[in-house]
């Protein structure tokens, strides 16, 4: 009879593991909305992308101008954090929208590249339709990130 507690409390032990583990399992669904806080955090992430946003203007400026030396300073200088910030924030979005976010950016960065072979082959026509296409794309990108404004 004085086994039975041992035992007992290494069954209990059991039942709450097992408990536990099924419990965490049902209750770790995948989030399907921001919270509050959760958009607080990605704040931080989302404020340097949407200053490049703003940013550019200067770029299409630059094309405007035809000043290619700078247009592609721009490209690789203010611009060029942009890729690493976006595939950082892509990862950390809802689930069902990462992975549009990183096909996104990743399109918004072959229109910068042909923007750059445009200003290195100093073609206006077609840095300024680069231009356009990367705009929707940045905008597509801004529309997916939530936002408590
Ligand atoms: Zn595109």
């Amino acid at each position: 009879m004085f086994r039975l507690r041992p035992i007992l409390s290494v069954i209990l032990v059991l039942v709450a593991t097992f408990l536990v583990s099924c419990g965490s399992g049902n209750v770790s669904k995948i989030p399907t909305t921001y919270t509050p806080e959760k958009i607080e955090q990605l704040q931080v992430l989302i404020d340097p992308i949407e200053d490049a946003r703003e940013k550019m203007a200067v770029l299409k400026d630059l094309i405007a101008e035809q000043n290619w030396v700078d247009t592609r300073t721009f490209i690789h200088g203010p611009l060029g954090t942009l890729r690493r910030d976006m595939v950082n924030l892509s990862g950390s979005l809802l689930q069902k929208d990462q992975k549009i976010a990183k096909e996104t950016a990743k399109e918004l960065f072959g229109h910068f590249e042909r923007i750059d072979t445009a200003a290195k082959d100093r073609d206006a026509s077609i840095a300024q339709t680069q231009f356009r296409e990367a705009i929707k794309d940045f905008d597509t990108f801004l529309n997916l990130l939530p936002s408590n404004r």
